[in-house]
This record gives C-alpha cells, structure tokens and sequence, in this order.
C-alpha cells in the first residue's frame, strides 16, 4: 500500500535526479560498468516496517559498508578490551586505503578504514579457522543482520582479488606490527569476500535499523548483537564512518552511517530508523552523491540530526 511517506521518498528520489556530478568506482571493470543513475532508498523503523522507493531493490555489492557489521563480530566474540588493544577508534581524516596507523602502537586508527577492517575480520572466529571458515562465519552473521541469505558477487570477489596488492601491503604492516597472525594474503581475500556480498538498498535500510535497535533485528525479531555492541559501533560510526569527510557528514546530517564505493551507504538513527540509499555515483572522498544529498534531506526535514534540540 503506498503511503505519504512513499510519497515523500519518491519526491527525493526526483530531486535527487538532478544531482548527476560524481563518477562510478572505477578500479575493477564489474563497478566501473554499473548504471551510474540508479538510486534507490528505503527506511526501516524499529517495528519492521519498510519504506522504498526507486530501485531498493537492485542488487550491488555491499563493499566498505561490512566493516562496522563485522567490527560487532568482533567485539562479540572477543571483547570491547581485546578489540581495543588491536584497533584504535580515533578518526585519521585519510582515505580508506591509507597507512594509518598510531605513531607509537603501530595499531590501526579504526576500524571502518581498511587497515582495521581487516584486523577486525581476523578477530573474528577461532584462532586456527581456515580462511573459508572465518569467511563464512563472517557471511552468516552479515546475513543475520539483513535478515535473509545474502550471496558472494563472485565476478566482483575474482576481480578485487586480482588487485589486491595495495590491501595486501596494509595486512602486511599489520601481520608485521603484530595485530593479525594469518597470511596477509589470506586475511586480504577474506575481507574482500566479505565487500562483494550483494545487498539492495531495502536490505542496507534493515541491517542499518538492526544496529539502531540495539542489534535485534526487527523483521525476524533475532538478537543478533548484545545492546553494547551497537553502541560501540555506533559511536565510532558517527565519528569514523564516512571516509576523510565523516566530519562534514556529521555536521550536515548527523546520522551514525557507514558508506562504501559500491554506492551504499546506512544510516542508524538509534531507535528511530535505520535508512539505506544506493546510487552508484561517488564524491571526492568515495560516499555517493545521490545518497549524502538524500540523507542530508532526510535528516534535515525529518529532524533526525543527533544534535537537534529537543
Ligand atoms: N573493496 C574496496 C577495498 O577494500 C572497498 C573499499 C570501500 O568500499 O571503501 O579496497
């Protein structure tokens, strides 16, 4: 049934369509041939309901937006402490991909940068997992979150894997700093698996308001994290998860969130909302433009900005 909030999401949709500057990820053939004007939008509240519109429903790979899915997994399993001690949560203001590493610890700045991402996807499951194992434990818990079976882009894995060495280089200095024990190159496919999943913009919207519901999910009413998890991620969101822009995002709209080169982005609003965009064209720092703008309204006509008075 549509209602005055579909209504709504169509009228962003529309004005976002004007918004064309940007480009497609350019970096493996699969992304770089992707429909550059698709986008897509759906709001999940916390009693499950799902609001879409345009293409919400289009299949893209999930990319940087696993990281604070999998940084939970990771505190799960080993504890806000032992999690601690191997990745910072201070934003470093550098790209995704950059060296960036504390001065003194040599440890990783955080966890939604690639250099912690991939300490974060070595610390989760037992220490003598084979790579396939930790993937697909990694891969499961990714689907607990949406709430449905999410399945491997394996065009986009076999493609990301044959450029690998730069991600190879930072689980290098890791293994070398001491904060990852397995083979750079194991630990490297196995984050890229966990990028190529296929997730919709409808799945983000679910997965985004599993974590602003204190990690139960609200269409299969599964505890998938404990409350402190999601505050942890949560935090570090706000302050980590949009690339060297998370500053201006936070001013502008707000909204812990989580963006990544395959158009994604989530927003968590805790125990308001949780918001998935898709557009595949990406800004400067690697967000998607349709998306930012589309958030950017949102919060701003909805008041969702984490700052706004009462
Ligand atoms: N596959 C990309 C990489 O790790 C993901 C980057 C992103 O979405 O930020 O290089």
């Amino acid at each position: 049934m549509r209602t005055p909030v579909h209504e709504y999401l169509a009228e962003i949709r529309d004005s976002c369509y004007y918004y064309s500057q940007g480009e497609v990820a350019t970096y493996i053939p699969e992304l770089a041939e992707v429909d550059p004007d698709q986008f897509g939008i759906a709001l999940c509240t916390p009693a499950g309901t799902i609001y879409a519109e345009g293409d919400a429903e289009n299949e893209f790979t999930i990319q940087s937006v696993s990281k604070p899915f999998v940084y939970a997994m990771a505190l799960v399993e080993r504890g806000l402490q032992i999690v601690d001690a191997h990745v910072d949560v201070e934003p470093s203001g550098d790209p995704y991909n950059a060296m960036s590493v504390d001065p003194e610890s040599g440890k990783p700045s955080n966890p939604m940068i690639n250099m912690g991402a991939i300490v974060t996807h070595c610390l989760v499951g037992p220490a003598d997992a084979t790579p396939q194992e930790r993937s697909d434990l990694i891969i499961e818990s990714l689907c607990k979150f949406a709430g449905r079976k999410l399945e491997v882009n394996e065009a986009v894995l076999e493609s990301e894997f044959a450029n690998r060495y730069r991600n190879v280089a930072l689980a290098s200095m890791m293994r070398s700093n001491g904060f990852i024990s397995i083979e750079p190159d194991d630990a490297v496919w196995g984050y890229t698996r966990q990028s190529a999943l296929n997730v919709t913009a409808r799945d983000l919207s679910v997965m985004a308001m599993t974590l602003a519901n204190g990690g139960v999910n609200p269409i299969t009413h599964e505890r998938v994290v404990p409350e402190w998890v999601c505050r942890q991620v949560l935090s570090v969101m706000t302050t980590c998860g949009m690339y060297d822009s998370a500053g201006d995002w936070l001013s502008s709209v707000g909204i812990p969130a989580k963006s990544g080169v395959g158009g994604g982005i989530i927003g968590s609003l805790p125990g308001q909302v949780g918001i998935g965009t898709f557009s595949p064209r990406l800004d400067s720092h690697g967000n998607s433009v349709r998306g930012v703008e589309a958030c950017e309204r949102v919060s701003r006509d909805m008041g969702l900005h984490i700052m706004a008075m009462p």
